[in-house]
């Protein structure tokens, strides 16, 4: 819903812990076909007690539209990310 004083969207409370919702900018990450796509800048409301994230209906369309422009996609540019192998052998358990 929208806050009618602010003019913006109003995220409420946490469904988790019941904490006023903050408004931030967060990233999401999708795997599509195996690749991993990463919407940056994204308006969401955030706990800023238990971390739980909740993203109004349009931001989430938007999102969507974004995750199915391929050509977009192929002209974003790339990041790189750690990929580390578990190895078994390591672990000290
Ligand atoms: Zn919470």
């Amino acid at each position: 819903m929208i806050n009618t004083k602010t003019g913006e969207y109003d995220y409420g409370e946490c469904e988790v812990c019941d904490t006023p919702m903050v408004r931030r900018l967060i990233k999401q990450d999708f795997y599509i076909c195996g690749e991993l796509i990463v919407v940056e800048d994204v308006p969401a409301g955030v706990c800023p007690h238990c971390g739980e994230k909740v993203v109004s209906a349009d931001i989430g369309k938007g999102v969507l539209e974004l995750i199915n422009n391929s050509e977009r996609i192929a002209k974003a540019p790339r990041i790189s990310v750690p990929a580390i192998k578990f190895d078994l052998e390591e672990m000290a358990f």
